[in-house]
C-alpha cells in the first residue's frame, strides 16, 4: 500500500492521532460554514519558533482523506522551511476543498477569514495553490492575521516571483554541484505546472538561455505561457521519460514516487512544489541511487515565504530578494552536508531545519 492509500485508509477508519502524515501537530482545525459553502481544514504543525504561517490551498480533492493528509504534509513541512529559512515562524496551512475555477466566492474567503481569526495569531494565512491577492483581501475583512495582501493595501502583494527566484537559485547551486557551472544556457528543463510560480521560472530559464518544455492541465494557460516565452509544450506525463537536464515540479506534491523515479532521465530535480517526495526516505534514496540531484522543496521554495515574512513587522521588497537570493548559498552548503554526512539531500535539510529548532527552543519537533 503507497502512503496516499494507507492515508485514505485511515481517515475511513476515523484515525487522525495515528494518521500517517499526523507527526504530532499541535492543532487541526476542520471549518464548515454552511452558507458560502466553505469547507476547509487548517493544520497547525508548530508554533515553537513563532506563529504558524503557511498559504491556504483551494484544490477541488478526490476526497475528504486526500485534503487532510494533504493539509498534513504540508503544514508539517511548512515548520521545516521556515527553520531552514531563519525565520522564526512555526509551520502552518490550510486547505479549502473547491475547485478555484469555479466554485471560489468571496463569501467562502470571508468565512474562511472567521475561522483564522477564531485562532487569534497562532495561524497566519497567505496564498498557495487557487489562491491570489485578492482573495487574501476578502479573507482580510474579519482577520489581521493574513500576510500576501496587495501592495495598494500596504501589502506584499503575490509572493509568488519571490518563490520563483529562490527555486531559480538552488536549481544553480544544483547545476553548480551536477556540472561545475551555475549556467542553465542550453539546459533543456521541464516546468510542470505553469502557474504563479511556473510562469516566472520559466521567464527566469528563459532568460538564462534554457530550453524550457512546460505542462499544464489548463490548456489555456499553458498555450499562452508557450507564446509569451517560446518554450514548447509536452504532454502532462511526458516529462518523466523524456531526455532532460532538469525537471522542476511546480504543480502540486508526490511526483516523486515509485512509477516516475524508474523512468527520469534528468540529472537534477528543483522545483517549487511542496512535498514533491511522495516518501521522504524512499523516493529520497532512489534519486540518489539514480544519481539525480533533488535540490529539497521545502529549501528552495522558500522565497515566497520569506517575503510574507517581512509584511509582518516592516515590509521590505530588497532585504526579501536579498535573502531569498541567498538560496543559492544554503543550498549548496546543504549538498555540502550530505555528501560529507553520506545522507540524502532531503535528510540533510530535515537535520539542518531541526538543529535550529533544538538551538532555538531546547527540543527538536
Ligand atoms: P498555481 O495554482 O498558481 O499553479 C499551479 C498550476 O499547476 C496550475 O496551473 C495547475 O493547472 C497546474 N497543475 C496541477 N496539476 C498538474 C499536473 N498534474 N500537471 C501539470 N500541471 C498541473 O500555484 P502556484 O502558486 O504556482 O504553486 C505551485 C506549487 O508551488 C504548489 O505546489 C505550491 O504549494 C508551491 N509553492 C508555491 C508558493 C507560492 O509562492 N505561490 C510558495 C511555495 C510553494
Amino acid at each position: 500500500m503507497n502512503d496516499l492509500n494507507a492515508a485514505e485508509t485511515e481517515v475511513r477508519e476515523g484515525v487522525v492521532f495515528q494518521h500517517i502524515s499526523f507527526d504530532e501537530h499541535e492543532q487541526v482545525v476542520f471549518c464548515r460554514d454552511r452558507h458560502s459553502g466553505l469547507k476547509a481544514i487548517i493544520g497547525i504543525h508548530s508554533t515553537n519558533l513563532g506563529p504558524a504561517l503557511g498559504g491556504t490551498r483551494m484544490w477541488p480533492y478526490a476526497s475528504e482523506a486526500d485534503a487532510l493528509n494533504d493539509v498534513l504534509r504540508l503544514s508539517r513541512g511548512m515548520s521545516f522551511k521556515a527553520s531552514i529559512s531563519g525565520l522564526d515562524l512555526g509551520g502552518g496551512k490550510a486547505v479549502i476543498l473547491a475547485d478555484s475555477r469555479t466554485q471560489k466566492t468571496s463569501a467562502m474567503m470571508e468565512a474562511f477569514g472567521r475561522f483564522v481569526e477564531s485562532l487569534s495569531g497562532r495561524y497566519i494565512t497567505a496564498e498557495d495553490v487557487g489562491i491570489g491577492p485578492a482573495d487574501m483581501v476578502s479573507v482580510h475583512k474579519h482577520t489581521g492575521h493574513v500576510t500576501g495582501l496587495p501592495v495598494e493595501m500596504g501589502g506584499s502583494g503575490d509572493p509568488s516571483p519571490f518563490t520563483a527566484w529562490g527555486v531559480f537559485r538552488g536549481m544553480q547551486a544544483a547545476a553548480q554541484v551536477q556540472w561545475g557551472t551555475d549556467s542553465l544556457s542550453g539546459r533543456t528543463v521541464w516546468v510542470q505546472g505553469v502557474g504563479h510560480v511556473g510562469e516566472t521560472l520559466v521567464r527566469h530559464l528563459t532568460e538564462a538561455g534554457a530550453r524550457v518544455l512546460v505542462s499544464d492541465l489548463y490548456a489555456d494557460r499553458l498555450e499562452a505561457i508557450s507564446r509569451q516565452y517560446g518554450a514548447a509544450i509536452i504532454g502532462a506525463d511526458e516529462g518523466y521519460s523524456a531526455p532532460i537536464d532538469v525537471y522542476a515540479p511546480c504543480a502540486l506534491g508526490a511526483t516523486l514516487n515509485d512509477q516516475s523515479i524508474e523512468h527520469l532521465r534528468c540529472s537534477i530535480v528543483a522545483g517549487a512544489a511542496n512535498n514533491q517526495l511522495m516518501n521522504e526516505e524512499r523516493h529520497g534514496a532512489l534519486l540518489r541511487e539514480k544519481g539525480v540531484l533533488y535540490a529539497p522543496d521545502f529549501l528552495i521554495n522558500a522565497g515566497g515565504l520569506i517575503n510574507v515574512n517581512r509584511e509582518i513587522a516592516h515590509y521590505d521588497e530588497a532585504e526579501s530578494m536579498r535573502r531569498t537570493t541567498l538560496i543559492y548559498d544554503t543550498t549548496l552548503a546543504l549538498f555540502g552536508r550530505a555528501e560529507r554526512d553520506g545522507i540524502t539531500p532531503h535528510q540533510a535539510a530535515l537535520r539542518m531545519a531541526q538543529e535550529r529548532i533544538l538551538a532555538r527552543t531546547g527540543s527538536a519537533i
